[in-house]
């Protein structure tokens, strides 16, 4: 029988009712789980449940909890055929793509997932989630860190959060689903990442002092002046459609200069969910090309993020930083 470790971190999943809304509760997730009759199924596979302390809405998601979950996955590895990650939908894709530049080599299914509609109501989405994720963990088809909710299994440095109050709250725009869970799971065979030969290496995050950078119509560069210090390692510019900024970049140039001198990768990425960054196309984007920008191609902004924290946590310099964010590491951007 496949055995199955749950990573329960928070999210909506496990919470309660609050008189300041919803809100997870220590050792009330155990409860909940045993009341799903279906988990006690003989087609399920065996599953342990870990909790973490504390029990957070993802929004308080940090680099500490990236690490305690890897550790967790890392430390168990040999013991279960698959993870299951219950996690808050808000940052599930920060989290998600974290995790897939953490664990290298990966053998083994990692699934996350989570709901909109907690546990304990009736018309909770999380029971279909959980079960579904757990039977993804313990098919072994997938080697790869991905998320599941409402019927879609996606890669996890692809997925990026779309709805608000959607059950099929995640899209993955740039790249084929992994999966569809209809009456059965139908697998994209094509679509995955080869499983891992050799052993698994992790590499916990450093809190590396990261920035996003929205640009709008109208945007006074100037202000953002004080926050583009030495300090910054990394900053994930989102610029208009294949990656154009305004003003021909005449306002934000010098200051992406000195950003660059300073030591600071500058990665563009694109404000729509779809498609990819093509720096040069345009006039508008070429000034950041020769100001010392890299293309983040049709990278996520959550899977840029995440990648910059796990560049230079593995200690590398500026430039490997600047080469490797723009190669494809672990299925998460198309050159
Ligand atoms: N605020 C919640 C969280 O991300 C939302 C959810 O789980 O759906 O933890």
């Amino acid at each position: 029988m496949k055995r199955i470790l749950i990573i329960y971190t928070g999210g909506t999943i496990g919470m309660t009712r609050t008189e300041q809304g919803y809100a997870p509760k220590s050792g009330y997730f155990r409860a909940a789980l045993d009341a799903i009759g279906e988990l006690r199924d003989p087609q399920m596979p065996a599953w342990e449940l870990y909790e973490m302390s504390p029990l957070l809405d993802s929004s308080n998601m940090t680099v500490r909890e990236w690490n305690e979950i890897a550790k967790r996955i890392a430390a168990h590895y040999d013991e279960y055929d698959g993870f299951v990650i219950l996690h808050g939908t808000d940052t599930m894709a920060y989290t998600a793509s974290a995790l897939s530049f953490m664990l290298e080599n990966l053998s083994k299914p990692v699934v996350l997932t989570g709901s909109q509609i907690p546990l304990c109501e009736i018309r909770s989405d999380g029971r279909d989630n959980i079960i579904t994720s757990l039977l993804i963990a313990a098919a072994g088809r997938v080697h790869e860190v991905c998320l599941y909710f409402g019927g879609h299994l996606l890669r996890g440095n692809r997925a990026t959060k779309y709805s608000a109050d959607g059950l099929m709250a995640f899209l993955s725009p740039n790249y084929p689903n992994l999966a569809e869970a209809g009456i059965t799971v139908r697998y994209h065979e094509k679509s995955l990442l080869p499983k891992g030969q050799g052993a698994l290496r992790l590499q916990l995050l450093e809190n590396v002092p990261i920035g996003v950078l929205k640009v709008f119509p109208g945007i006074q560069f100037d202000l953002f002046e004080s926050i583009m210090t030495e300090k910054l390692r990394g900053i994930v510019i989102e610029t208009f459609g294949a990656g154009n900024i305004p003003g021909e970049g005449d306002a934000l140039l010098p200051i992406i200069r000195r950003a660059f001198a300073n030591g600071t990768v500058l990665t563009v990425c694109s404000q729509c969910p779809q498609g990819t960054v093509s720096l040069g196309a345009y006039e508008t984007s070429s000034s950041l090309k020769r100001a010392g920008a890299v293309s983040g191609y049709d990278m996520t902004t959550e899977a840029a993020v995440a990648k910059l924290y796990y560049l230079f946590s593995c200690g590398y310099d500026k430039e490997k930083v600047k080469e490797m964010m723009e190669h494809d590491l672990r299925g998460e951007l198309t050159v």
